[in-house]
Order: structure tokens, then C-alpha cells, then sequence
């Protein structure tokens, strides 16, 4: 009972952080001391994909710094209503691999779920900007549809809670999936993709944290951060407390052109997160998708730069080097110094 009391409050604390997100570019401009003046901002492009950017994470961005790496993620600007060939609505191929509403059944042994339409903060470069989640978040409805498509198929023995944003269900939601996932026995692991620890770090929660560690499956939490300027000192406590509750912790970028495409900048992020007790797992080439043309980097520089990467760090803090194509059995990697 003291715990349940707990959560609630710790509960509506998050929410509480998250109604408190810029949803208009003024507001934003304003808060950053910048003026329109200094960014090619777009309302156009926010029509498209809203503007949503949560607090804790503009607190992380440099005040009257136009060019700030975390900003150039989030704000809309008018390069994204250019019109590039190539690039285009599905680039991944989500809508073929569908069978079931809000289920994606891509790779051998695992599934992934999206749990939840929406996010905590929109991200430009962001693959799912043209998803057409309405039709396939889970309702409580269609969550059955799922839990049962997961028990016929005894080949799949991982579930990936994605979205949109896992993390926005509440930890009650989340329970109630994991305990039904728990009794399928041929399940043994259930995954986290989630750009909330790093977005707004106060939803790791003591009860959040027993919740995903609560049941015989391994948890994974594999977060997305590009910068290592997104990592500050609550981020870090996020990570590690995750860590020390047994929780895997791994974390997934997007290379973005005049973000983080030095790999510098690439090698400090391996080593903040190292320190905050996460290794880092992938580096996605970006997805072709429709408004994000000005954030490619071509192959030659790619390869130039992901070499430069691995003469700095370790082997185990480089991360792989992949791109998603569709229709492929696996994310196919890219890494131009071990060809095999
Ligand atoms: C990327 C992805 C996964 C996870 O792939 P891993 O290589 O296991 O990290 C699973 N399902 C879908 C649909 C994906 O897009
Ligand atoms: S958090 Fe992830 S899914 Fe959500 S907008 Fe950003 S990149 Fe896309």
C-alpha cells in the first residue's frame, strides 16, 4: 500500500515535468534568448510534425546558441519541407511487416510492439514522422490480438516494448503486459526502446524500475541518445540506477550531419555512457524519410568518419554501424573495416 501511494506520487510528478513541454517555436526561441531572425524556423514544418520539445531536455541546450546540437534535433526549420528524391514516407518498411494492428514481426525471434503512439519529444530526423499510429497503437482491445499472435509463434522468444514512446504507459500498463508476457513460456526477454531516460530522466522511477525487473524475464533497456550533451548528472543517475537493479542497459544513435558526424564527439558519448553503466549498441545511418534530407551524410564520409571513430575507443565502446533496409532479415551492417 505505502508503495502504491508512492508511485502514484512519483507518478504524477513525470506527467506533471511533461505537460510543462514546448509545443510552440516562440515559446522555445523565447526560453533560448534566440529570435526567428537567427534560425530559418518553419511553421509549415511543425504543421507536419508538431513541435514538442520537454523541458528537461531544452535545459540541456546552450541559451543564444542558434547551432546548439540538441536544438538542431528538435526544432522545425524550413530544410524540412524540401522535396529530395529518395527520401520518403515508409522508408523502413514498418507497413509491410504489420500483420496485426500496432505488432511489427520484421527479424527472426523477436517482435516489436508499439505500445504507444506518441512521444515525449519529437525528433526531426525521426523515421516514424509519417506512421500512421492512430490506426495502430495498442488499445487494450487489439493488446490481446497481440499477446495471442506472440503465444502461437514459439520461434519468437523476445518482446520489444517501442512505440512511439513505451515509457509514457503507465507502470500499471506496463505490469499488466509484462505478468502476461511472463506466462508464455517460450518468452525469456523483454526490451525497452525508449529516448525517455535521456528526454526526461525524473520517469525512472523506484516503481518504474520494480516493475520492469519484476517477473522471470531479462529486462533490456536500449536508450537513444546522440549527444553527449544530452547526458547530465540526472541522466547519468537514471542510467546507473537501472544498471544496479540488473536491467541491460544499452544505447542506439542516429548519425545527423552537423550534430554529432565528428567522431570526437561520437568517442565522448561512448565514454559518457560508459560511465553511466550503458554500452553503446548501434549507430544508424539515418533513414531515408521524407524531411530529414538536410541531416544525410553520404557513404564516403561515413566510412571516413566511423574509421576515425574506432581508432579512439575500444572495441566494445564502438558501437555497429548499421542501416535498416527494407524487406532485409536483419539491420544490415555497414562498418567498412571488417568486411566480411
Ligand atoms: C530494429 C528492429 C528490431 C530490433 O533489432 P535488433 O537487431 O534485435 O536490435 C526488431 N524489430 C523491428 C521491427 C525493428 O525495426
Ligand atoms: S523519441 Fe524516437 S520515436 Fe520518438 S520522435 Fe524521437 S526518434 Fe522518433
Amino acid at each position: 500500500m505505502i508503495q502504491r501511494i508512492e508511485s502514484l506520487g512519483q507518478t504524477s510528478s513525470w506527467q506533471k515535468m511533461l505537460a510543462s513541454s514546448f509545443t510552440r517555436i516562440p515559446d522555445l526561441l523565447d526560453y533560448l534568448q534566440l529570435s526567428a531572425a537567427d534560425i530559418d524556423v518553419s511553421e509549415e514544418a511543425a504543421k507536419q510534425f508538431k513541435c514538442l520539445v520537454p523541458l528537461s531536455f531544452a535545459q540541456r541546450m546552450q541559451k543564444g546558441k542558434p547551432f546548439d546540437p540538441l536544438l538542431r534535433q528538435m526544432l522545425p526549420i524550413g530544410d524540412e519541407l524540401q522535396r529530395v528524391e529518395g527520401f520518403i514516407q515508409d522508408p523502413v518498411g514498418d507497413l509491410k511487416a504489420n500483420p496485426i494492428p500496432g505488432l511489427l514481426h520484421k527479424y527472426h525471434g523477436r517482435v516489436l510492439l508499439l505500445t504507444n503512439s506518441g512521444c515525449a519529444g519529437n525528433c526531426r530526423y525521426c523515421f516514424r514522422r509519417h506512421f500512421p499510429y492512430d490506426e495502430n497503437s495498442l488499445s487494450q482491445a487489439k493488446t490481446q490480438q497481440a499477446i495471442h499472435y506472440i503465444q502461437e509463434d514459439e520461434s519468437i522468444n523476445e518482446v520489444i516494448f517501442s512505440g512511439g514512446e513505451p515509457l509514457l504507459n503507465s507502470d500499471e500498463r506496463l505490469l499488466a503486459w509484462i505478468k502476461q508476457l511472463a506466462e508464455i513460456k517460450h518468452i525469456t526477454r523483454i526490451r525497452f526502446h525508449s529516448r525517455l531516460p535521456i528526454f526526461l530522466p525524473e520517469r525512472i522511477t523506484s516503481s518504474f524500475i520494480a516493475t520492469i525487473t519484476s517477473s522471470r524475464l531479462t529486462p533490456i533497456m536500449v536508450v537513444h541518445s546522440n549527444h553527449p550533451m544530452e547526458i547530465n548528472t540526472s541522466v547519468h543517475h537514471a542510467l546507473c540506477k537501472m544498471h544496479d537493479a540488473g536491467v541491460l542497459m544499452l544505447n542506439q544513435s542516429v548519425l545527423l550531419k552537423d550534430i554529432n558526424d565528428d567522431a570526437k564527439v561520437l568517442a565522448d558519448l561512448s565514454e559518457r555512457l560508459f560511465k553511466a553503466k550503458t554500452l553503446p549498441y548501434y549507430l544508424h545511418s539515418l533513414d531515408p524519410v521524407q524531411g530529414a534530407a538536410h541531416f544525410h551524410i553520404n557513404e564516403t564520409q561515413l566510412h571516413t568518419l566511423y574509421k576515425e571513430l574506432c581508432g579512439l575507443l575500444p572495441g566494445f565502446l564502438v558501437p555497429k554501424l548499421v542501416k535498416e533496409v527494407a524487406g532485409e532479415k536483419s539491420k544490415t551492417g555497414l562498418n567498412p573495416n571488417f568486411q566480411l
